[in-house]
Parts: C-alpha cells; sequence; structure tokens
C-alpha cells in the first residue's frame, strides 16, 4: 500500500484522495451522518442507493461503469470486485514497477479521484456530467490496441 500512495506519477490531489480513501476517510454522506453533518443520503451518481464508500468505489452502477471503461481501455479483462480487492489489485500492479504497472495505478488513482472528490463542487447532476464527460472523450480502442 505505502509504494501504491507514494508514488511519484501522482499528483498530489490524486494521491491525497487515494490516500483518503484507502483509509475509508473519505467524506461519503454516511460518514458526514457519522459526525453530525445533514445532507441527502442518496449517492450523488445515481441517486438509488445510500452513498457509501463501498458503493462509490464501485457498486455503484455509474462508477462502476466508468471504472470498467477505463480497464477496458487500459485492455484489462476482469471482473470489477470490492473496494477492498480493488486497492490489493492495483497495489499488485504498483509492485511490478512496469510502465503499464505505472499506468493502472495513475488511472485507478484518478478515477479515485474523481469520484472521490465529487463532494465538494458538485450536485448530482453534475456528477453524473464529469462521469459522462470523461469516458466519452476516450478512444474506442484500448491503449495496447493503440500501440500495435
Ligand atoms: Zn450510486
Amino acid at each position: 500500500m505505502e509504494e501504491y500512495c507514494t508514488s511519484a506519477e501522482y499528483t498530489p490531489r490524486h494521491k491525497f484522495t487515494l490516500w483518503l480513501a484507502t483509509w475509508r476517510r473519505l467524506a461519503t454522506v454516511d460518514r458526514l451522518q457519522r459526525i453530525g453533518i445533514h445532507v441527502p443520503m442518496d449517492c450523488i451518481f445515481c441517486d438509488s442507493a445510500v452513498e457509501t464508500l463501498d458503493h462509490l468505489l464501485f457498486l455503484c452502477p455509474v462508477t462502476h461503469a466508468l471504472w470498467n471503461r477505463l480497464l477496458v481501455w487500459l485492455g484489462i479483462q476482469r471482473n470489477i470486485a470490492s473496494w477492498q480487492e480493488e486497492v490489493h489489485w492495483a497495489c499488485k500492479w504498483a509492485r511490478k514497477k512496469t510502465r503499464r504497472g505505472a499506468i493502472i495505478c495513475c488511472v485507478f488513482a484518478m478515477v479515485v479521484s474523481i469520484i472521490g472528490g465529487k463532494g465538494t463542487t458538485c450536485d448530482s447532476s453534475q456528477a453524473t456530467s464529469i462521469v459522462t464527460g470523461f469516458t466519452g472523450r476516450l478512444p474506442s480502442t484500448s491503449i495496447s490496441e493503440a500501440r500495435t
């Protein structure tokens, strides 16, 4: 975990948000409720479940689709698992210390940062448009196909 969160390829924002997420300290609404801050409980992306860390990363159908789309773009075929298992999977790539591993880990940190940072600046429609706008800009081929 340590090498994953301190690698030099990440922006400070990505590092910090990923660090918060791995320690389960993102400001999700269930967490805010526990410390006395009352906000609507629904997920800002899908509006159909309570916003918890595990829901945001990646049980939510919207964020699940985003992460799945990025995995396809990275040329990876796998089923998305629980947040803890996704972190474990990303850490395995970080330990390989390869270019591919670095790209995968950067994309992972970026997607967690995009999803985890939504609460400070977005309402529901803005959050959804960020995700759809982001996926819309991805090329249709994976990065491994693009190199050939
Ligand atoms: Zn959701």
